[in-house]
């Protein structure tokens, strides 16, 4: 265990964000007019190499083509339209204030710092809050299918974390609607030849040429062929990581694999143990399940959240008189009530499970009841707001929801940690950019419901246009094949050489029995409750199960054909080297902060306790070559405009 009071203490390093200073208001505006641009003739001549095609990554290939580059986009599925933002259901923030209720750009900035516990780079809050009013003109442009109220103007919800109402939807399916506006976009630029798009290409290594970032090595997951692919400029819009804990919400193939790879390239991990615990998500039943089922936020706009008063108290809901009903959050929260952020309704939710006062198999649930709702509301006004989301759930757990409250509990949802970038959305490795929820940017330590789709919008649409620019008009535009560079061929050798060893493992346990074992060990240690002892155990048991993983493993199959349990060995391979990051990341932050329960560190009344004094940074690591002993870089991160405070929702 000293490697990390050692490393953590000793090697430190301070990190640039490159933020602009000035009034928070024109920061933007002054960056957008320093940078260097691009001549429009010119664009032509630079190739760009764009990895996903979800939200962050197809807005930003679409706008970046729109432009006049030359953009190759890469993805996993065999269309863009499957990435996982489709899964995405409640809404998207924007300070449009049309409800007239008081919001603005800088209540929308500082609801983000707040929410975020502090713990993000206000230059970034702020333009985020900025650009997410254009965002939503974007989208209608593009004929997304925002609900409207009657008299025409586009409808909003409530989130958490926000007293306002300011979340713009499409049903339960906004994530969908959003995906096809930015795919619309962007097939127009493959039907106009600016955009290639390579579907069923995984990346799996990052080429770096004299430190830049110069190409990618793929896989062709259907013939099994392995290419280089070389460009003036690299982006990762690749999505997160929270399948490192097995069960999550996340689709079943997001992973780690392209953002990882290019960690050990170079690229610092800024706060990997920032993972968002959602607190509506359809309770676990069992060890035969794959994959977890979210609840949208949204449906505690009009979902009370209750459990029994009483301990082991196992009657039906119905039989349940009021006032043996604790509706804690609106108990402890009377301002926010159930509309908290959803660290402290995740926290929440565990507290009273922890009680013995949970509901449902194992007493691992809460009560998110409508009852109120529809008396006051009608069934019909319900299943308009949340049909799609009320089907779901008895399609999965055979209860009616309009009948008897649904159930729910805590689960994976969303990684804020991610590659580290500056405020132009550029990481430690040159001319290799992150966007959307690959990065660490914007959220903190916990973010805000809604923001996710915000984030990856405003990077794709109207922040990486314009700093990748920059770069490619100091850089110059300067062609290169993968034939003539070593770096290359080195990378796909490496790449070749991984393959060929998953493929000679013929161990007796299969890759998802192991990555179920990674998921117990990461959710008991290193979710919402944390502990020195817990962590240290966890970083015990990770290398154990790493060498479990390459000495009893089977992968069937050849390269050659489409072969799932390859795909799937190389990214549980990536997991259990990043999870002993985020262990080691969790280890070393030993205060409480987000959704991160640190034990040690709580106030009396049993809240969340932050330090300030010691932890107000970003932590941002390097790989050295040694999993145990990687280098701490920390972005100190300073509040000019939103003064820490504890946080109070009460
Ligand atoms: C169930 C659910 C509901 C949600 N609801 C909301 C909501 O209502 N509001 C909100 O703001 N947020 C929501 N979120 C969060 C939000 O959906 C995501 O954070 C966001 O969509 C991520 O977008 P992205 O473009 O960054 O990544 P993704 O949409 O995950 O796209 C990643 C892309 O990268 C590609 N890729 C990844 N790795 C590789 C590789 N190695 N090689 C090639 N291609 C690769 C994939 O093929 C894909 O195209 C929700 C999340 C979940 C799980």
């Amino acid at each position: 265990m000293a490697r990390l009071t050692k490393s953590a203490a000793t090697q430190e390093v301070t990190l640039d964000s490159k933020a602009p200073s000035g009034p928070i208001e024109e920061r933007w505006d002054h960056r957008r007019f320093e940078l260097k641009l691009v001549n429009p003739t010119n664009k032509r001549k630079y190739r760009i190499i764009m990895v996903g095609s979800g939200l962050a990554g197809g807005s930003a290939a679409a706008s970046l083509s729109e432009l006049g580059y030359n953009v190759d986009v890469f993805c996993y599925q065999d269309s863009p339209r499957r990435a996982h933002s489709i899964a995405a259901q409640g809404g998207i923030n924007a300070a449009k204030n049309y409800r007239n209720d008081g919001d603005s750009i800088f209540r929308l900035f500082y609801d983000t710092v707040k929410g975020g516990d502090f713990r993000s780079r206000e230059s970034n809050v702020y333009r985020l809050a900025q650009v997410s009013v254009d965002i939503i003109d974007q989208c209608v442009a593009q004929g997304v299918p925002f609900a409207r109220e009657y008299g025409g103007l586009l409808d909003t919800r409530s989130f958490g974390g926000a007293q306002v109402s300011r979340t713009f939807y499409a049903r339960g399916q906004t994530g969908q609607q959003l995906l096809l506006g930015a795919y619309q976009a962007l097939e127009r630029q493959i039907a106009a030849g600016t955009v290639k798009m390579h579907t069923r290409h995984e990346m799996l290594d990052l080429v770096v040429v004299d430190g830049r970032a110069r190409g990618i090595v793929t896989r062709d997951m259907v013939t099994g062929e392995i290419e280089t692919h070389m460009a003036d400029a690299v982006v990762l819009g690749s999505g997160g990581y929270g399948n490192v804990f097995y069960l999550s919400t996340n689709a079943m193939g997001c992973n780690a694999t392209a953002i990882w790879r290019a960690h050990k390239k170079g690229a610092l991990f800024g706060n990997p143990c920032f993972t968002q615990i959602h607190p509506t998500c359809i309770p676990v039943t069992g060890d035969h399940q794959s994959k977890l089922t979210l609840m949208s936020e949204s449906l505690r706009n009009d979902g009370r959240v209750w459990v029994p008063k009483k301990m082991g108290d196992n009657r039906p809901p119905h039989q349940i008189p009021e006032e043996e009903r604790d509706y804690f959050l609106e108990r402890k929260y009377p301002s926010f009530g159930n509309l908290v952020p959803r660290d402290v309704a995740s926290r929440n939710a565990k507290e009273v499970c922890d009680q013995g006062r949970g509901v449902g198999p194992g007493g691992r649930g809460v009560y998110l009841d409508f009852a109120d709702a529809i008396n006051r509301l009608g069934k019909s006004v319900i299943r308009e707001r949340y049909g799609n989301l009320f089907d779901m759930y008895s399609r999965i757990t055979g209860e009616n929801p309009y009948e008897v409250p649904m159930r729910i509990y805590p689960a994976v949802h969303y990684t804020m940690g991610g590659l580290w970038v500056d405020y132009q959305l550029m990481s430690t490795i040159p001319g290799l950019f992150v966007i959307g929820e690959a990065n660490f940017s914007d959220h903190g330590a916990n973010r805000l419901g809604a923001s996710a789709l915000m984030q990856g919008l405003a990077d794709g649409y109207f922040i990486l246009p314009y700093t990748i620019g920059d770069f490619l008009a100091t850089v110059g535009a300067n062609p290169l094949s993968p034939a003539e560079v070593p770096e290359a061929q080195e990378a796909e050798a490496g790449v070749r050489a991984q393959i060929d060893r998953l493929l000679s493992l013929k161990g007796k346990r299969t890759v998802d029995d192991i990555h179920r074992d990674l998921g117990h060990v990461m959710w008991d240690y290193c979710g919402m409750a944390r502990s020195d002892a817990g962590l240290r155990k966890a970083l015990d048991r990770i290398p154990e199960l790493r060498q479990e993983f390459w000495q009893g493993v089977t992968v069937p199959g050849v390269n050659e054909s489409l072969n799932q349990s390859l795909e799937k060995a190389g990214r549980v391979a990536d997991f259990l080297e990043l999870a002993e990051l985020m262990c080691i990341d969790a280890l070393h932050r030993t205060e409480s902060c987000g959704g991160h329960f640190r034990e040690e560190s709580q106030t009396p009344d049993g809240e969340a306790l932050r330090d300030d004094v010691h932890f107000s940074y970003v932590a941002a690591w390097e790989y050295t070559g040694n999993l145990a002993d990687p280098r701490l870089h920390k972005e100190p991160l300073s509040f000019e405009y939103v003064h820490p405070t504890q946080r109070s929702y009460k």
